[in-house]
This record gives structure tokens, sequence and C-alpha cells, in this order.
């Protein structure tokens, strides 16, 4: 069930997100919002040179305030990757660890890599998983990213 404050949380973290823009190299500039009982507990981006990733910061930051966080809500500009690098953890098996009620994904990840894997892990884990709020806004802020997948 959408709930009447989601696109504004969405906003924010598309907003977050283009602060990021040209500063994330290879991987594409990604805002992340948390959301605890009504509050906005974390928002972050993508770090400067791609890592570490956004959801992955935005937990950190959630962390450093609370011990736990089963139940928040999550906003993404896109899909938590599922694939694995030797940079970093993939952000849906992050998802899975802190136990989120949603997570709210403006966009699918056009990584062939992705592509939907993380959304169907973090489904299969039981989180609720709502796709598309803002989707547009978020794909034109990654679009340079997105067009590297077209080529191939
Ligand atoms: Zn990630």
């Amino acid at each position: 069930m959408a709930h009447i404050m989601d696109e504004f949380y969405m906003r924010l973290a598309l907003g977050v997100a283009k602060d990021g823009a040209g500063l994330t190299g290879s991987n594409p500039n990604v805002g992340c919002v948390i959301v605890l009982n009504g509050k906005i507990i974390a928002c972050e981006r993508t770090a400067d040179g791609g890592r570490p990733h956004a959801e992955y910061k935005a937990v950190e930051t959630a962390f450093e305030s609370f011990d736990g966080i089963e139940g928040c809500d999550v906003y993404v500009t896109l899909e938590p990757c599922a694939h694995i690098s030797e940079r970093g953890p993939n952000c849906s098996d992050v998802m899975l660890d802190i136990k989120p009620a949603r997570v709210i994904v403006a966009m699918q990840d056009p990584d062939p890599r992705t592509a939907g894997n993380g959304i169907k892990k973090m489904q299969e884990a039981g989180i609720i998983v709502e796709v598309g709020l803002l989707g547009a806004e978020a794909a034109d802020i990654i679009k340079d990213f997105t067009a590297r997948f077209d080529k191939a």
C-alpha cells in the first residue's frame, strides 16, 4: 500500500542523487532515504568514485543512531544491486539484513547483472517492494549510465 508521504521521501532521494551527478565514476548516482517511525534517519547518495553505494551509506548513517532499524521504509532511486562485487557488499543483501517493512524503488536497474534480481531477492525475503514511483525522474538522472547498456 502506498503511503501519503512516499512521493515526498522519493523526491528527497532524487534530489540527493542529483548532487552526485558526474562524481560517481562508472557507477550510477543513486539517492537513498530511510524513514523509521515517521522520521527521516538517513539521506545519502552514492559516494564520490562510486562506492559505497547510496543504500550502504544510508544504512551506515542510520546505525550511527540506532541499534536496529527493523520495520523502516527505504526509498531508493535505483533498484538495490544484486551482483557480487569485490568492491563491497551488494545492497539487496544489506536490505535483507536490516529487515525493512518496505523498499520503495523508483526504477529497475538497467545493469543486466541486477536487472530485477535485487527486487526479486527482497520480495522472496518477505519485504514489500514497490517499483516505479517517480521512475521517469529517476531514469533521467542516470540516463548516461543506462545508455551504456543500450549499446551493448
Ligand atoms: Zn549497491
